[in-house]
């Protein structure tokens, strides 16, 4: 599942309430937990309302193409920048997640069957978008046998056939799927994302249908299988975890080969989601990116804007460039 995050503050910070009954409709798992307040956020969260015509237009390309976007299912404060860039990244297999993660807005429930249709319209709507890089994630899909791999990878085979655009995914653990990564690994994606999203002594809290060490796994399996595959992972900072636990991930995913890591601020999307535990400032934001950096990551971006997604294809070339210098320098 995608690392996201906020919104019923709005792209502009300011509070909306979200309605008991849309609320219920969306997370009913989460109904019986107690109430949090959603703290007021800081002057650097804050992000202007989306007007632009680059923003109206994707929208209309989303709609007519009846896609799903986590832009908008997870309310992430980046969209009208993004759309306006006409970078938006879709979501696949639906709009409803099996899962029941405490950070995430995505709607939780049993989802419909799939869409056999869906890579098709992916493929054009890349194409219309005109994209050179896009980012596809999707809903966990524990109701199916492969957890959704083989319709991954035909999403891939269908943007690959209508497009030159360069493909991100961004996939869930596929625990209990068997083999079920390899089909996805073997579509050769060009960027391979599964977020770890917090530390090994929140998932219980955070990520209870997760489990730490498959997902790490999980990335050491896309980098043993396909090496030129560029791997990435992220996580969100805020929810408790301390500068040593992180420290601890990025070893840990550096063990497993990622070459990529983004961290950003977790958002809280609802009174019923887990609290932010603190606002993590710009400087410390950029010491992680330091200390990253220092571990010997390809690339880092840490600021409290970063999204798995944001900024992906000007960060896929920079990746690209980050290989060839170290290629270069042996
Ligand atoms: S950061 Fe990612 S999820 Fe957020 S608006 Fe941009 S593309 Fe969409």
């Amino acid at each position: 599942m995608p690392t996201l995050l906020d919104n019923k503050g709005g792209p502009d910070g300011a509070r909306r309430s979200e309605s008991d009954d849309s609320r219920a409709a969306r997370h009913p798992e989460k109904q019986n937990r107690p109430d949090t307040p959603l703290q007021r956020k800081p002057s650097w969260i804050r992000v202007r309302a989306p007007t632009s015509e680059g923003y109206l237009e994707t929208k209309r390309i989303v709609r007519e193409g009846r896609l799903t976007t986590v832009c908008e299912e997870a309310g992430c404060p980046n969209i009208g920048e993004c759309w306006t860039k006409k970078h938006a990244t879709l979501m696949i297999m639906g709009d409803t997640c099996t899962r029941a993660c405490s950070f995430c807005n995505v709607k939780t429930g049993l989802p419909g069957a799939l869409d056999a249709d869906e890579p098709r319209r992916v493929g054009e709507a890349v194409a219309a978008m005109g994209l050179g890089h896009v980012v596809i994630t999707s809903v966990d899909r524990d109701d199916l046998a492969d957890g959704g791999a083989a319709h991954f990878a035909a999403v891939v085979k269908a943007i690959r056939a209508a497009s030159k655009a360069t493909i991100e995914i961004l996939t869930p653990d596929f625990l209990r799927k068997g083999n079920a990564a390899d089909i996805v690994i073997d579509a050769k994606p060009d960027v391979f994302n599964h977020n770890l999203e917090t530390v090994p002594r929140l998932y219980l809290s955070i990520r209870p249908g997760s489990r730490y060490y498959h997902s790490l796994r999980l990335l050491e399996r896309a980098k043993e299988r396909d090496p030129s595959q560029f791997t990435k992972s992220g996580l969100m900072a805020g929810l408790g975890e301390s500068k040593e636990e992180v420290m601890q991930v990025m070893d840990d995913m550096r063990s497993a080969g990622v070459d990529f890591l983004t961290i950003g601020q977790y958002l809280q999307p609802t009174r019923k989601h887990a609290a932010v535990d603190r606002f993590v400032t710009p400087d410390e934001f950029q010491a992680l990116e330091t200390i990253a950096k220092s571990k010997g990551f390809l690339l880092v971006s840490s600021s409290p804007l970063t999204r798995s997604s944001y900024h992906a294809d000007e960060d896929f070339a920079r990746l690209r460039a980050a290989r060839e210098a170290q290629l270069g320098g042996r």
